[in-house]
């Protein structure tokens, strides 16, 4: 099978029958053989009945799975991927923004110009400002704890994968806004980008409204970042920190200590090591050098224990 279409959805029961036709129009044009994955991550209107109703009609093109109740983006995304069978993965959205029309290119783009995973770019956006003003900063960040420089728009849900990538990357939390990020620590570095077309929503609003999206979407980012470079040696971050801080506490033990016997010795007039603010220094520095340590040792104990620290990604075996 050449492509399957994975589309998470949530509520979106108007958009179903006109994308499904759209992409059909596509795929038969182009010739392609080609699965649509719908995931029906727990909605509360029709979309099951309407993803039922196409799998009637079209039993060998369509599937449908469906959440007990609403999970979120990443674990639909996480769901279809699993089930995927076509050599190369497309995502989109179900709220007819992103057009099947990309589809062609980007396939050709996985398949003969070898990259691994193809984001879209939208370009030019058809969002309120309040959603593309704060999406500039956040992907300015993630471009740079990343480290995947030539990518404009991280987050745009039209993305095309080569196979491999999506069966050996875990997408969960609210993981999909990094998936560069996760094929990159998966060991896919070929990443590229294509400008899309980008519409505004027809039906429905969008689930993702509200300022609290960047707060946790920067805090996953800062999870990915420490679990990619410190996930499986820990110490080398916590054991780091815990020993600058001892550092800074030892010497302030010195200097306290060697002032008051100078003092002592030459007949000057001396404090209590307690009035001298270097003994706050050191005893606070030394007390979170040592918690540091034990974060530390906590860490590599878990990260032994863990199911993932031998996974590691093996491209061949002859
Ligand atoms: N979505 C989902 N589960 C959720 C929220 C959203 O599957 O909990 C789907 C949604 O139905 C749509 C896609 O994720 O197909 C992108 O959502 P939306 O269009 O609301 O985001 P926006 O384009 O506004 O960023
Ligand atoms: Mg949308």
């Amino acid at each position: 099978m050449d492509i399957s279409i994975v589309i998470p959805l949530y509520n979106e029961e108007e958009s179903l029958p006109e994308l499904f036709a759209w992409i059909k129009r596509v795929m038969e044009a182009g010739g392609f053989t080609y699965e649509v994955i719908f995931v029906n991550d727990g909605s509360t209107d029709n979309s099951w009945k309407v993803i039922e109703a196409l799998k009637a009609e079209h039993r060998e093109t369509v599937r449908g799975i469906k959440f007990r109740r609403n999970y979120g983006k990443s674990p639909a995304l996480f769901c279809g991927f699993q089930e995927a069978q076509g050599d190369v993965v497309i995502t989109m959205d179900a709220d007819l923004q992103d057009s099947p029309d990309e589809i062609p290119e980007l396939y050709r783009m996985i398949t003969e110009e070898g990259y691994d995973l193809v984001s879209g770019w939208k370009k030019k956006r058809y969002d309120p400002l309040s959603k593309t003003i704060p999406t500039k900063l956040f992907n300015a960040t993630a471009r740079r704890v990343s480290g995947i420089n030539n990518l404009h728009d991280f987050n745009c849900g039209l993305k095309a994968y080569r196979k491999e990538v999506i069966k050996n990357i875990e997408v969960y939390g609210e993981m999909h806004r990094y998936i560069p990020y996760l094929a990159k620590n998966a060991g896919f570095t070929k990443i590229g980008e294509k400008v899309v077309h980008h519409q505004a929503r027809k039906f429905g609003k969008t689930k993702f409204g509200g300022l609290n999206r960047f707060f946790n979407g920067y805090l996953d980012l800062i999870s990915l970042w420490f679990l990619s470079t410190f996930g499986v040696k820990p110490m080398h971050f916590f054991g780091f920190l815990g020993s600058l801080m001892f550092i800074i506490g030892a010497i302030a033990v010195i200097i306290v200590g060697i002032s008051k016997l100078y003092a002592m010795n030459h007949g000057m007039p001396y404090r209590l090591v307690t009035d001298s603010p270097y003994f706050y220094l050191a005893l606070t520095s030394m007390i979170i050098g040592t918690q540091l340590f034990v974060a530390g040792f906590l860490g590599e104990l878990i990260s032994r224990n863990s199911t993932e620290r031998n996974k590691y990604q093996i491209e061949k075996t002859i």
